[in-house]
């Protein structure tokens, strides 16, 4: 049996019309609430998100940002603050999607930093981390984990308790291909060895992320240094991610973890 509740977590992306994302946030709440202890966590787009909210008002969904701002307030035409978040009932954050820092050049310095204005604030982050396809093949996938891991803490490795890191290998996210059992097994390994010894952090939940479905997601959610998942595109279909909330349970896991 698991030790704990997996968190099953959806990044809608840029994707969902408002009536589409209400539809199925309507589905998750009516899912969540017969769940033994699956924690669902939903991040729309920053527009939808008061709607949402509103929404799922009393329902045990939590709902996310898909990045926040480094600056609590001022001239940062796009950006969002955390306080902003939090005022309108979001409780998390998304930062350091690799679509971010590929398409947008947001580098460890900048992720580091949102992610700590974040924290400071009191929201919980989704820190993604993960190698690309030339990283992994060059044997490099230590030194970038370990590389993304320190610049967040140099600039804070205390008061990390609401951080929740997702390995996202970017060779797997959006692919088809998730990464194989063992591949999850050692980079999740080693990420909780890196907070354990360079911030005292005993357990850090490690999320895995990178075409996540409910084909694969049994198998992946039976590796004990899995805490849960980050999910793309199965996490705008119904069917799928709420078979993937199924999967996650303890009754689930129960055979395999
Ligand atoms: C992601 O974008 O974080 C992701 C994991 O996407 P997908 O599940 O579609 O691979």
């Amino acid at each position: 049996m698991t030790a704990r509740s997996l968190i099953v977590a959806g990044n809608w992306k840029m994707n969902l019309g408002l009536a589409e994302g209400l539809a199925l946030a309507d589905a998750l709440a009516a899912k969540t609430a017969l769940l033994k202890s699956t924690r669902v966590w939903v991040a729309p787009s920053f527009p939808h998100l008061e709607p949402l909210a509103r929404r799922l008002q009393g329902s045990k969904v939590v709902l996310g940002g898909q990045n926040v701002s480094w600056e609590r307030k001022g001239a940062l035409t796009g950006e969002v603050s955390a306080a902003m978040l939090l005022e309108i009932g979001v409780q998390f954050a998304i930062v350091g999607h690799s679509e971010r820092r590929q398409l947008l050049h947001e580098d460890d310095a900048m992720v580091a930093r949102r992610t700590t204005a974040a924290l400071d604030q009191r929201l919980d982050v989704i820190f993604c981390i993960g190698e690309n396809l030339a990283q992994r093949d060059g044997g490099e996938t230590e030194a970038v984990l370990e590389r993304q891991i320190q610049a967040l803490l140099d600039l804070r490795s205390h008061g990390l308790t609401k951080l929740i890191v997702a390995y996202e290998p970017v060779w797997a996210i959006g692919s088809g291909r998730a990464a194989t059992v063992e591949i999850i097994a050692e980079a999740h390994a080693r990420i909780k060895e890196i907070f354990r010894s360079k911030a005292q952090l005993p357990d850090v939940p490690v999320l895995y992320g990178g075409s996540v479905t409910p084909d694969n997601f049994a198998e992946i959610a039976s590796c004990p240094v899995v805490d849960g998942a980050l999910v793309g595109g199965a996490s705008i279909d119904k069917e799928k991610f709420t078979k993937l909330l199924e999967l996650a349970e303890p009754q689930s896991l129960g055979h395999s973890r």
